[in-house]
């Protein structure tokens, strides 16, 4: 028996057992041999009965490794820049975070910060903390500085109005640590606001998206699960809201006390039927892809966690997809971990004379039909799914 490792209670059995993951989605690798070899994880999909909580048990903290290579960025696509943009204008224009000092908690590229600071008159500074940038010290005249360390209670010496962080809890398998040590950075700050944004895996299950179960992402939140790390934590959350096609959420909170949020809610149940269902998708897409290939080659449209768990799932042999594309030219030319399909750009589907193409995101699926627009050949396949 596990313990929840936000609530402390006993944990039924996994809802979902993957014997053998690949433990990084956005690694890509040189060579189709090395990313047969890649290092592999086990997946135990648990959902906590009394606080909602989802967690991989089976997660082992020393495997991933996000250093050098490791590149999830999603700004190449129009639709997820379209998404940063949106955010940075709540935070300015609805939430007023305006002459601000910003820090980012796992900033990445600093994609989404940079925003943020040079939004025209919001007149804000940042500073960005993760261990694995690898850009200028600065940037924006000063504005923008970076830390390749983490953020944690040593960083009171840093001030801070507002706390961003996306994308970073969901790959920590002690989320209370996270929290507390930001709550610890900003003791001397109680009016400070913190913002994060995480996948919504009340959406995952409801929709039973297997793909979204993967290493990388140990722990999964619903609302009021996240709302109750939070509170564990010594933060008062004031709104959580769905945002992306409703399959993140966004979180604002502040320093003080809150009432724990009780109950699972309908988590468990929903678990327990997406379990249920995964060897019926599985043989469903491999039908589909079937229905396909007997009409010409197939791609997937996407390299990144979803299109490299589910080429995993369904071709882990690499024998039935001919090649997954992607738009981030530092992944084209490699090979999608687990698997070795090729990772190639849109024009390569011609010259590969691919027919269909899947896409891996419901998000993305009118940018990849203007861009097939443009390139000929290749045709959408139906997203029903
Ligand atoms: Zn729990």
């Amino acid at each position: 028996m596990t313990a929840c490792p936000l609530c402390a209670a006993a944990t039924p059995p996994p809802f979902l057992v993957r014997p053998s993951v690949p433990v990084h989605q956005n690694l890509p690798a040189a060579t189709a041999a090395e990313a047969q070899a890649a290092p592999r994880g086990r997946l135990e999909m648990v959902a906590c009965g009394a606080c909602g909580f989802v967690f991989n048990r089976a997660f082992d903290p020393a495997l991933p490794r996000y250093g050098p290579g490791y590149d999830n960025a999603q700004g190449h696509s129009p639709a997820f820049a379209a998404h940063l943009d949106a955010l940075a204008r709540h935070l300015v224009e609805q939430r007023g975070v305006r002459g601000a000092r910003i820090v980012e908690v796992g900033c990445g590229r600093g994609d989404f910060l940079a925003r943020l600071v040079a939004w025209p008159g919001a007149d804000n500074r940042g500073t960005g903390f993760d261990p694995a940038y690898d850009g200028p010290d600065e940037a924006l005249g000063g504005r923008l500085r970076f830390a390749r360390r983490l953020y944690g209670p040593d960083c009171a010496d840093v001030p801070a109005d507002v706390v961003v962080c996306r994308h970073v809890i969901e790959h920590v398998a002690d989320p209370l640590a996270l929290l507390r040590a930001v709550r610890g950075a900003l003791r001397g700050a109680p009016g400070a606001r913190v913002f994060f944004e995480t996948p919504d895996v009340a959406w995952i299950l409801a929709n039973a998206v297997i793909w979204d179960f993967f290493y990388e992402h140990c722990s999964l939140f619903s609302p009021a699960s996240l709302a109750g790390a939070f509170a564990r934590a010594g933060f008062a959350t004031a709104e959580t809201r769905a945002v992306f096609d409703r399959q993140y959420l966004w979180l604002e909170a502040r320093p003080g006390d809150a009432p724990m949020p009780h109950g699972a809610g309908d988590i468990p149940a929903l678990a327990t039927s997406c379990g249920a269902t995964e060897a019926a998708r599985l043989a469903a897409w491999g039908a589909r892809l079937a229905g396909l290939v007997a009409r010409g080659k197939v791609a997937l449209w996407g390299a990144g966690a979803k299109g490299v768990t589910l080429a995993n799932l369904v071709d882990p042999d690499a024998k039935t997809i001919d090649c997954v594309v992607d738009i981030n030219p530092d992944k084209q030319g490699r090979f999608v971990p687990g698997t070795g399909h090729a990772i190639v750009p849109p024009s390569a589907l011609a010259t590969r004379g691919v027919r269909h193409v899947v896409p891996m995101n419901p998000a993305y699926r009118h940018e990849i039909a203007d861009l097939l627009l443009g390139l000929g050949g290749a045709q959408l396949a139906e997203w029903d799914d």
